[in-house]
């Protein structure tokens, strides 16, 4: 749960509070601010200049394509937006402890909180569909943020566009004191999981697990059952994690998307995801589950 933090009822373009937040992206990385060792998200104010303990650094407005107002977390105002160049980057020197970078979201993961990185998760998605959605999927028309809700709509047509989310199921399946994990074509060498994919439509839940691993790895499981759930935003993924056992067939990897798979014992755990992923909750999981019937 996020904390702290509110959604705003409408999104507003171009227009800040006097303290904000600001998730500034660039090529798809986080503008971030590093003092002494701890990391946070830079301080801005509403003419959009970097504030700092005692000074107040470079205009980047010139900087941005588009910024939007998306939320509030501790009571101050949270933008997001893209920077179509990092020049200003050279004027941000206030102090000597004080250092600005940027980085990936996975990068930030291990930098700041559970809470903060989930909050740049939603700017990064948030901007993610701002860029893609410029035009009416139905009529061709402009599209403007809505004044009413969280999107955006066709002023031609009424058409509304909602950022979108992805449902996907990700599943660790279990035969006795073994799991299943699999290696898929796009994963890092040596790298394993378990198994996930998208949701189709008119597809529950339950089906999805059933049919992703059926397609994957050729097997048939049972006792599906609910576990918790993430959102994930390369680029815009709900994370629905649930256990299964397994019940029958053969090992076989569909060769396209999984090139490997076979069930691995806790002590023989090959390279697997790191922390901030549903994927190695589940694992970890599973892991404490045999330590305790040991
Ligand atoms: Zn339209």
């Amino acid at each position: 749960m996020l904390n702290q933090f509110t959604f705003s009822e409408i999104l507003r373009k171009n227009s800040l509070e006097q303290k904000n937040w600001g998730f500034l992206f660039y090529q798809n990385k986080l503008l971030i601010k590093t003092e002494s060792s701890s990391t946070s998200i830079p301080y801005f104010n509403s003419e959009l200049f970097i504030k700092n303990n005692s000074s107040e650094g470079p205009d980047i407005k010139s900087f941005t394509n588009f910024y939007i107002s998306f939320g509030m977390l501790k009571g101050e105002s949270c933008f997001t937006g893209v920077l179509d160049s990092k020049e200003f980057m050279n004027d941000l020197n206030f102090e000597e402890n004080v250092r600005f970078s940027f980085v990936d979201l996975r990068e930030l993961a291990l930098l700041v909180d559970k809470n903060m990185w989930q909050i740049a998760s939603i700017a990064f998605e948030l901007v993610d569909w701002y860029q893609k959605s410029g035009y009416c999927g139905r009529c061709g028309s402009e599209v403007f943020l809505s004044s009413f809700q969280y999107a955006k709509k066709c002023p031609s047509c009424g058409y509304l566009d909602y950022p979108r989310v992805s449902p996907s199921i990700i599943v660790s399946v279990k035969k006795g004191d073994k799991i299943l994990l699999a290696h898929n074509a796009k994963f890092p060498k040596d790298l394993y999981s378990v198994i996930a994919g998208f949701v189709n439509p008119g597809e529950n839940l339950e089906d999805a697990v059933k049919r992703e691993v059926n397609e994957e790895v050729g097997i048939e499981i049972k006792n599906i059952k609910y576990v918790a759930s993430q959102p994930w935003p390369f680029p815009n993924s709900l994370m629905i994690g649930f256990t299964a056992d397994f019940d029958s067939g053969d090992i076989t990897p569909d060769g396209r998307e999984i090139t490997t798979a076979r069930w691995f014992k806790i002590e023989e755990l090959p390279k697997i995801p790191s922390k901030i992923s549903i994927a190695r909750h589940l694992i970890d999981r599973f892991v404490e589950e045999v330590i305790k019937k040991e």
